[in-house]
């Protein structure tokens, strides 16, 4: 099949594509090759001034945001259908963008297809006011609470999941009737072309859409400031997330953060040996490690660790990497060569830190393997005899590299406190096949996110959403819902008389 790549113009502006005034372009490169893609435009504030007037009077003048939930369900459900369509083609593009397999990109699309659907389903419980009624109401007041969309929402999202990060924001804005300007990361633009274009073809309103391809620096400021601007949902990095939050403090403006984690995998003696090395190794080494909720940090007790690091390092040597379009691959490269570089850093830092590598810690021998030589390649890595004093252990690297603390036997408050001791709070996982301990475990751990005897699997029913610095906001579930609603509450005095508080009240 030969692959559809989105080309120029690429910026979705007033119901029209666009390229920018100054002409000015970015390359996209795949980071299995370093070849580049094709080049998007780089929008500058002066676009995003324009998307974000024609977004503003789109909202205030349009009867988008009043229609019926159940006209713009149809048009979830349709995106739904769209996105099962164009499956194929949008899996090639994901990952010639982002470097991760063709499976994996499958996958996001499939969950994604099931977010639009259950938003669908969940927009439509706010179409029926709430009325309150009881002892506290006098029975002359209609008092009714009602549910309306909060705007014009920037949706932000990161390189690492594209079509996911970007459609867990899209379908819940756009089922409760707002309108949104599209901004993703300027790494892996391209996935978020097509998916605008799908948007189209569903039938959504051409302006309820604004796509600016470019970089944060570029258009994040003027994103975040205005004060035409309602909501700003952001997925990416702390230190941007920081910045985001400052930004829009200023005007007040609603602002959900979801940003990185630094997450726990913790493995009691009494764990299925088998089973836990294949949950360490699928929650840390999928897709390289750029996930946001990798299970970075393994915390296993004394007891078995030798046993099973043993058995993760033999099994992370084995693991096949290559082009993500080869069904061979089981993971791809990392996405950049800037990535790339930062990643090899932590290992040199986890070195200098008194760590030991156990296996990779460097990219794939040329020699053997001449195919991976171009590309951001990095081998899987274990990093033993860390602590928490460590750089390695408290920062995210994002890559492929798994750090080893140990617990004493029996100490399960150690466990705790280890997997806790963090400024993230975004997922862990617990092992253990005693499931009174583990599920004892999954409650005490500060995390948004708790797996059990396994790792990585959401569901669109269930929020998504960090403990401390791993965010303020919550996706998917109701609660994902609720950050693009606006409630207002109606108390109607059907039977008006005077208030009689002020002495001097009197009827003219
Ligand atoms: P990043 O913070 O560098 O960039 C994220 C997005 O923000 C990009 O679109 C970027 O262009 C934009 N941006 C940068 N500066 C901006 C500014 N001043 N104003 C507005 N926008 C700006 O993050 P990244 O490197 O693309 O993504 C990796 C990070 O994302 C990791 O920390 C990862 O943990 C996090 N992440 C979190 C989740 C989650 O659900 N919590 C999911 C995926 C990724």
């Amino acid at each position: 099949m030969a692959v559809d790549i989105p080309q120029r113009p690429t910026l979705f502006i007033d119901g029209e594509w666009t390229s920018t005034l100054s002409g000015k372009t970015r390359p996209t490169i795949n980071p299995y090759d370093a070849q580049v893609l094709t080049e998007v435009d780089e929008a500058g504030p002066e676009e995003a001034e324009r998307a974000i007037a024609s977004a503003r009077k789109f909202f205030d003048t349009s009867d988008w945001s009043r229609q019926s939930c159940k006209q713009r369900c149809a048009l979830l459900s349709r995106y739904a259908d769209l996105l099962q369509e164009h499956k194929p083609k949008l899996a090639q593009i994901e990952t010639l963008d982002t470097g991760k397999t063709l499976k994996e990109s499958e996958i996001d699309i499939d969950d994604v297809t099931n977010v639009f659907r259950f938003y669908a389903m969940e927009a439509c419980k706010l179409d029926h006011d709430k009325q309150v009624t009881g002892e506290l109401i006098p029975e002359t007041v209609r008092s009714t609470v009602v549910h309306e969309p909060v705007g014009v929402c920037v949706l932000i999202t990161p390189w690492n999941y594209p079509i996911l990060q970007l459609c867990w924001k899209l379908a819940p804005a756009l089922a409760t009737g707002n309108v949104v300007i599209v901004k993703p990361s300027e790494v892996t633009p391209l996935s978020t072309i097509y998916l605008v274009k799908l948007l189209l073809e569903a039938g959504f309103p051409p302006k309820s859409v604004q796509l600016l391809t470019a970089s944060g620096a570029s258009v994040g400021p003027t994103l975040t400031e205005s004060k035409d601007v309602d909501l700003v949902s952001f997925t990416g990095g702390l230190s941007t997330g920081r910045r985001i939050i400052r930004s829009c403090a200023e005007t007040i403006k609603r602002c959900t953060v979801e940003l990185g984690g630094k997450n726990p995998n913790v493995v009691f003696a009494d764990c299925d040996l088998d089973l836990a090395v294949d949950n360490v190794l699928t929650a840390v080494f999928t897709h390289s490690g750029q996930v946001c909720s990798s299970g970075a940090r393994l915390i296993v007790e004394d007891s078995i660790a030798d046993r099973l690091v043993a058995g993760v390092v033999e099994r992370a040597k084995q693991i096949r990497m290559g082009s993500g379009l080869d069904p061979e691959s089981e993971t791809g490269p990392l996405v950049s060569a800037e990535h790339l570089a930062k990643v090899e850093g932590y290992v040199k830092l986890a070195r200098e830190e008194g760590g030991k590598v156990l296996c990779g810690g460097c990219r794939p021998d040329a020699k053997e393997h001449p195919e991976l030589a171009k590309g951001y390649f990095f081998l899987p890595t274990v990093v033993d005899r860390c602590n928490r004093s460590m750089r390695i252990v408290q920062e995210e690297t994002f890559g492929p590299i798994l750090t080893v603390e140990r617990f004493k036997d029996g100490d399960e408050d150690e466990a705790v406190r280890l997997a806790n001791d963090t400024q993230y709070g975004l997922a862990g996982g617990v092992q253990s096949k005693d499931t009174t301990r583990a599920e004892r475990v999954a409650r005490r751990l500060r995390h948004g996110t708790v797996w059990v005897n396994t790792y990585g699997a959401y569901t669109p029913q269930a929020e998504w959403g960090g403990f401390g610095m791993s965010g303020n906001g919550r996706e998917l579930g109701s609660k994902g819902l609720d950050e693009y609603v606006e409630t207002k509450h109606i108390w109607n005095e059907t039977q008006p008389a005077l208030m009689g508080w002020f002495k001097g009240a009197a009827r003219m």
